[in-house]
Parts: C-alpha cells; structure tokens; sequence
C-alpha cells in the first residue's frame, strides 16, 4: 500500500514542523489505547482528530511509565487545579542532547529553580547537568541581598553556569551589580518565563559575555523547543518529530517517537505560537506569543493583558509592570477592575494617562467607570510563590 505523506512547509498556513501523517496517526492510535480519545476510520489529515488535554496527558503519562516508574510533577494550580504528569524518569535527555547541549564536563552549573512542589524545572536541571557530565548546585532561588555573602563561595567552587527563570536571572544580577563584583558567569540557561526588558537589562549588564540557551515548554509535555547563543534570543526551534498547528486558542503539538517524556497529539499548549525566521538560518523558528488566554473583559471592553503591559513597560521611567485583575461575579474572563502595578520611578499619573490614550477603548471605560483603572507605583511586583516566577497578572476574587 502506498504510503500517504503529508509535508506541511513551515510556509504553510499554521504549521511549524512536518511529520508524516502515518506516523502521526499511529501516535493517536496508540495514544488511544492508553486512554485518549479514539482516531476516527475516516480520519485523513491531523485536523480529523480530536484535540486534546490535561486529562489525555494525565491518562498516556501514566500508562507509558507503568513499567519504569515516572516523577510525579505538575503546572498551574494558580488560578485552577494543578494540572499533574508523570514524567518519564529518562526526562526526555536524550532526545533533547541530539539538539541541544549547553553544559559540558568541567561546568559548575548553580541551579536557581525552585526545589519541591511538584515543579519539574529544578529536577530537570539536576538531570540535565549529570548527562552533560557538568557539576551541579542545586541552589533554589538568591534574593539580590544573599548575593554578596555567597559570591565568595560561588567564585572559589568555579560556578560559570546558571539555570533559572528570567526573574530569578535577574535576582541574581542585581546582587552581583550591588556586590560591585565580576562574577565569570559564561552560560546561562533559562526557560519557563519570557523575558522582559528589564530582566534583559540587568542580566546583561551584570554577565556582559554570557552566552544565553533558552528552551521551550511545559511540565505536560517538557521540551519542545530550544535555542543556543547563535539564535535570536526570542527565537526558538522546534525540535524534530513534532509538529505545531498555529492557533489563536492555543498552538496544538503532535509528536511521535520513541524518547519523549510523553507522546502527544494535537495537546492544546496555552500560548500562542507564530512561525519566525532565525538568525542562526536553521529551520523551523517559531516565537511565543504569550498566553492563550490573555484577554479579559472589562465593563464590556474586551482587553489584552499584554497589550496593557507593553504600553506601560514603554512609559518613560517604568522598569516593569504587572495588572491585578479583580473577578467580576459570573463570567470566567471577567473583570470588575484593573489595577496595574509598576516599578521605577515614573509618575503614576502620567502612566495612566499615557495607558488611557494609547488604548482608546480602555480610556472609554475609564470616562463611564472612573474607578475601574488604577495606575499604582510599587516597591516590588508580586510573584508566585511556588516558582518564584512574576506572573504578567494577579486575580483577585470580586468584593462582597
Ligand atoms: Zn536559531
């Protein structure tokens, strides 16, 4: 019989990456067997079958791992219950060493991600230094104040990595910036968080020669994508074996092969995808948009978190921004009001008269509702307490 090929070019209307669709549907086929929904007869392309979730991640996940065993990790919980995977002991490194390779033999690698709670980044980093045959630190989180006192420590042990999120990155470098000391940090690998200007900043003021490997994914599914010091540092590439199915609700990844820490089809990440091109010239660049759900509606004014954040991060003397958004009662998305926070020394009013005139609808809302946008300067962001991570928004639940 002959076999059926469907290569979309990454050119190709929402497609990164091309896989057979044999193979693609044989993945479904057995995913369905560990407890994914069933593949159609008639099914003739990936856009034939259903789209999946936590709930089929959950299911395969721990089917695939009935023999070996698996680490028992999860994302979210912040505003739903957590979303839980078991995770291949073998992490996935083997595959991701074919690509991706930032640490070798001799590298001291300090491990910034926060430890427990069920977070896969700090145990995927131990994994990661022991198969590179680098030394690792499993450290956790620095605030910029215990940076001094350990600087010593981290110079005389020849620690010239780090791992952690850009806030964490950040920390770091600020510690190091207010030591007044050279730290010869080379290589940093960091994922989990987009970077924002200022963490950009900072980092590269602190480590002027460090070489940046970012990668791409989520507990559920760990790698998909990554980048190495050749690459724009917003780029990443999609690794092979998968495809990405561009949409506005969520890019869909399909992946097939053995070595992954779970197979998956058309899994709804939460972000947004959009295909790119690379410096570096390599194939198949993709660059995260943010996340899916970013919208929210604000006395009937449909409104982007990142759109709001972009314009006040721009406002002269604003470092970094970050909106609570306090629950209507009722539907999911909805907000009775929205307060942005922001470091620096910007004068609130002026930001938000700037936010009002820049985003005309939002300026609408705050002529009929005066209260429903407030402008706040603050010492310091909120974070999660779980990752350490700044969270783009903070949901408060509605007043009594
Ligand atoms: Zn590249």
């Amino acid at each position: 019989m002959a076999r059926r090929w469907r290569r979309p070019a990454a050119s190709a209307a929402g497609m990164i990456g091309a896989v057979p669709w044999d193979a693609l549907r044989d993945q479904a086929r057995r995913n369905a067997a560990a407890g994914a929904p069933a593949v159609p007869d008639a099914a003739a392309g990936l856009a034939d079958l259903p789209v999946t979730g936590p709930d089929e991640i959950f299911a395969v996940s721990h089917a695939v791992t009935r023999r070996t065993g698996a680490l028992l990790l999860s994302s979210g919980g912040t505003t739903g219950q957590p979303k839980l995977t078991y995770v291949a002991y073998h992490q996935a490194i083997d595959r991701l060493l074919q690509q991706w390779r930032p640490l070798v033999g001799g590298d001291l690698l300090l491990n910034l991600f926060t430890p427990g709670r069920l977070w896969a980044s700090h145990y995927y980093m131990q994994e990661l230094a022991g198969r590179c045959g680098a030394d690792v630190a499993p450290f956790g989180p620095i605030t910029p104040e215990e940076v001094d006192g350990w600087l010593p420590t981290l110079r005389r042990l020849g620690v010239n990595a780090v791992a952690g999120t850009p806030t964490a990155l950040a920390d770091l470098a600020r510690g190091v910036l207010d030591a007044g000391a050279a730290t010869p940090i080379a290589k940093i690998i960091w994922m989990a968080e987009p970077w924002t200007e200022e963490k950009a900043t900072i980092v590269r003021k602190a480590f002027p020669q460090v070489q940046l490997w970012g990668n791409y994914g989520s507990v559920e599914t760990y790698v998909i994508a990554t980048n190495t010091p050749a690459c724009d540092p917003s780029v990443l590439h999609l690794m092979p074996d998968q495809v990405l199915e561009l949409d506005d609700a969520g890019a869909l990844l399909s992946r097939v092969g053995d070595g992954w820490t779970v197979p998956t089809v058309r899994y709804r990440l939460g972000d947004r995808v959009a295909a790119a091109t690379c410096v570096c010239g390599r194939p198949d660049a993709l660059r995260v948009r943010g996340r899916a759900d970013d919208a929210i509606k604000l006395h009937g004014a449909l409104v982007g978190i990142g759109t709001v954040l972009d314009i006040v991060r721009a406002a002269p003397g604003v470092r970094d921004a970050q909106l609570l958004l306090r629950r209507a009662a009722g539907e999911r998305h909805s907000v009775s009001a929205v307060t942005v926070h922001y470091t620096g020394d910007a004068d609130p009013a002026a930001v938000r008269t700037r936010l009002l005139h820049q985003f005309y609808d939002l300026g609408v809302v705050a002529r009929h509702h005066p209260t429903a946008v407030a402008v706040e300067q603050v010492p310091r962001l909120r974070r999660v307490e779980r990752t350490n991570k700044i969270p783009p928004m903070i949901w408060l639940e509605p007043t009594g």
